[in-house]
């Protein structure tokens, strides 16, 4: 079995990206900038916003957070990402989710200038990479995609199993995994809370991809022998042993899956650094005008 290291990877890709920058430099062009609103204080939400900042600097990127309280009208927060799809200076920018009740979050994905939208949750960002059409990738995927590409996964004719629908996760990675090309050409099965027989599924599956927010659900015995498991759940469960009282596991029950597995994500250590790391370059993909 081998870990599918993503601090590893995202610390490459990041020396990559700031031997770019520094390149940028050089030849005296625009420095890439990752802007960020946060609305609240949602401690999951501040700990993602800090690290995509933190990353921006540990590369060079130019970084701007754009914070407000939970209290803040759905009329700012428009105002907030009209003024930044307006920002020249600003390449691409993230509404980090969730937002609080009042504020609706499909109205102000839809007022993000989908140029700008380097979290890929755009709707024509959305349609086009359906399409196969170059788009920003909603980044969790094209993290799990970079990480494939990287340790030269075979994924041709795979049969890949998905296990959860959403529009970040879910969806896109299934659509991305059945496109032509590599790493693609899967044929791939998306499941949910409506699935029968779950396990069955998964026993089939030469990659599975499990996206559902339960903690440590897929079981060893689910897993055929040899399989690829990316582990996308990140779930916080008690753990008296820790300082915190608390520790992360993924979606996938570790311990009894891994020793099954060819490959297989950490949680943490995994997708999750892969997500922030695929942002970056959707960033510089802006930047560069890549797509748009
Ligand atoms: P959502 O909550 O949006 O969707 C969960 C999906 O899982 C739904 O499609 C749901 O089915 C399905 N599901 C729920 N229960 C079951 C079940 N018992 N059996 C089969 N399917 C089930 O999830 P997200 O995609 O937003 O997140 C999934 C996980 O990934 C979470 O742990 C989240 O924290 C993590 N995450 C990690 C990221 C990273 O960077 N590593 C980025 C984004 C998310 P149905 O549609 O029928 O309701």
């Amino acid at each position: 079995m081998q870990l599918l290291d993503g601090k590893l990877l995202s610390e490459n890709i990041k020396a990559e990206l700031a031997a770019e920058v520094d390149q940028i430099k050089l030849k005296g062009g625009k420095i890439p900038h990752l802007a960020a609103v946060l609305i609240g204080d949602n401690p999951a939400s501040q700990v993602y916003v800090n690290s995509k900042i933190k990353s921006c600097e540990q590369i060079g990127f130019t970084s701007t957070m754009v914070r407000r309280s939970g209290d803040v009208s759905e009329e700012e927060v428009l105002e907030i990402v009209a003024n930044l799809n307006n920002d020249p200076d600003v390449d691409g920018f993230i509404v980090q989710l969730p937002l609080p009740k009042h504020i609706d979050e499909e109205k102000i994905m839809l007022a993000i200038d989908y140029r700008k939208d380097v979290d890929g949750f755009h709707p024509v960002n959305f349609g086009r990479m359906a399409q196969g059409m170059p788009a920003f990738l909603p980044a969790t995927p094209f993290g799990i995609l970079e990480m494939l590409r990287r340790y030269n996964i075979e994924t041709s004719g795979k049969h890949c199993v998905v296990l959860g629908r959403s529009n970040i996760v879910g969806t896109p990675i299934s659509i991305l995994l059945s496109r032509k090309g590599y790493p693609g050409d899967c044929t791939v099965t998306l499941t949910h809370s409506r699935t029968q027989d779950l396990p069955a599924e998964v026993r089939r599956a030469d990659i599975v991809v499990a996206a559902i927010g339960i903690p440590q659900f897929v079981k060893g015995d689910w897993v055929k022998e040899g399989a690829v498991v990316i582990d996308v759940g990140i779930n916080r469960i008690p753990d008296a042993s820790r300082k915190s009282g608390s520790r992360l596991v993924g979606d996938v029950d570790f311990d009894s899956v891994a020793p099954r597995c060819s490959h297989i994500t950490p949680v943490p250590g995994g997708v999750g650094l892969m997500t922030v790391t695929a942002l970056l370059m959707n960033t510089l993909k802006a930047c560069r005008k890549e797509i748009y």
